[in-house]
């Protein structure tokens, strides 16, 4: 059986976890968190990035610090994940979907502006399979309006928009190190900071609300509670095991790029022949081969695309079910303008196995029953 995912291991998750263990500190903020914001800051060039529990939190916080509230408006796509949405819902945010791109899966740039009104507060990026969207349109409309953006970068770990990592360009930036993404502490993600304005807050919102960090730090006398907030750090076990893929990072990162490759050669004569279609990478846009998806003709072929490789022991799986299709999405949110690709584009997607380690044996077998599932159908 080829699953579809398997989660990172590089070799150090194991000493580092020990070592946490024997530091006697494992709650939040220790020696292997220090290491891993110090690593996104660098590696990034970040102003500041605080690890979370996972992106939803990351997603949670950016809501507290842009004060989202009741009758706000957050403009985002529909094809994502169910915390992009939740995040800012939570707070009483009306959520406007927005039409994508069939080409990248991502916000169509062009379909936002007519979507703003005076209750908009922000736009939410999503940089579908690590692939950027459009961020300079996307930037200069927020400019105009005086609008935050957050990037949910959930899956774009490592990948560039015109050479600017993905996360640092928004006011706000969200990375997911849950174990389906490319680098993993099993349950964990990031908040990336771009505007210092923000950062002092992020820290108490961080702490429940108080100022301990500045007290550890002795810059103030008392600790106590000085805002709203939460627990949105994670323990230093979870750091540790992240530090050891952080190190690893160019490793995974060329391994996966590798087999994005791979399956791209082998299923170009399939795309030829209009069998299917493989994912288009703007020249802008340096991935990070999160995904490597496929589209085949409709839902009904895609049914029995999954099952045939399911019986030749191939996990290949769809993804989301448009949010404002769904119960929730529509109780907090109203799609603006036609659905003209969101529905249609979605139900065509199907992800094939991807994963550090993946073997090029594994790539050949399945590409191959992929031409066979058409041989059978012509
Ligand atoms: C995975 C993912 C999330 C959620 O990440 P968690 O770390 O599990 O909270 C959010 N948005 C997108 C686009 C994702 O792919």
């Amino acid at each position: 059986m080829i699953p579809f995912n398997q989660p990172a291991l590089t070799g150090n998750e194991e000493a580092y976890l020990i070592q946490a263990i024997r530091n006697r500190k494992i709650s939040g903020d220790g020696h292997f968190t220090q290491l891993c914001h110090q690593w996104i800051e660098k590696t990034f060039r970040c102003p500041k990035a605080l690890l979370t529990p996972s992106c939803t939190h990351a997603l949670e916080m950016a809501a507290v610090l842009m004060e989202i509230g009741h009758g706000d408006e957050v403009i985002m796509p529909s094809y994502t994940f169910s915390s992009t949405a939740n995040a800012f819902a939570l707070h009483g945010a009306n959520i406007v979907f927005v039409d994508i791109r069939p080409d990248t899966m991502n916000i169509d740039e062009r379909l936002i502006e007519q979507a703003i009104n005076h209750r908009t507060k922000a736009i939410v990026v999503v940089h579908y399979a690590g692939v950027a969207c459009e961020m300079d349109a996307i930037m200069k409309l927020a400019d105009k309006y005086g609008l935050f953006v957050v990037e949910d970068a959930a899956q774009g770990v490592m990948s560039m928009y015109k050479g600017r990592p993905l996360g640092t360009i928004g006011h706000f930036g969200c990375y997911s190190f849950h174990e389906t993404k490319n680098f993993t502490s099993g349950e964990g993600g990031a908040l990336l900071i771009n505007d210092q304005r923000y950062v002092d807050r992020a820290e108490v919102i961080r702490e429940k609300g108080t100022n301990r960090k500045q007290f550890l730090q002795g810059q103030v006398d008392k600790y106590s509670w000085v805002d709203i907030g939460s627990s949105f750090l994670p323990s230093e076990l979870n750091a540790a095991y992240l530090y050891a893929q952080f190190e690893k990072a160019e490793e995974i990162n060329t391994d996966r790029l590798s087999s994005w490759h791979t399956y791209y050669n082998e299923l170009a004569d399939l795309e030829r022949a209009e069998k299917i279609k493989c994912p288009h990478i703007p020249e802008n846009c340096q991935h990070n081969a999160h995904m490597f998806y496929i589209k085949v003709r409709d839902i009904e072929e895609r049914s029995k695309f999954i099952s045939y490789l399911k019986s030749k022991g191939i996990m290949a799986v769809f993804h989301y079910v448009p949010l404002h299709s769904s119960k929730a999405g529509q109780r907090v949110g109203t799609f603006h303008g036609n659905d003209q690709f969101t529905t249609n584009e979605s139900e065509r997607l199907v992800r094939l196995p991807m994963y550090y380690g993946l073997t090029n044996d594994s790539i050949n077998y399945i590409t191959d029953c992929i031409r066979g599932f058409y041989e059978t159908r012509t």
